[in-house]
């Protein structure tokens, strides 16, 4: 799981693997999309070079 700041709803959320709806492998990492506490599509990129205060456990 991690942090996310969602556009939506202005909250910063923890994400779980069980709200992902989708993987994608980019250049800068990989990036999940997932449904967020309040119902939005959202995007979040887990790359290697995301800050660890952004990054709590690998997913
Ligand atoms: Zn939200």
């Amino acid at each position: 799981m991690f942090l996310h700041h969602c556009t939506a709803c202005a909250r910063r959320q923890l994400i779980f693997p069980s709200q992902f709806t989708g993987v994608a492998s980019t250049g800068e990492g990989t990036e999940v999309a997932f449904t967020c506490w309040c119902g939005e599509e959202q995007a979040h990129l887990l790359g290697r070079r995301a800050a660890p205060a952004d990054r709590m456990t690998a997913a």
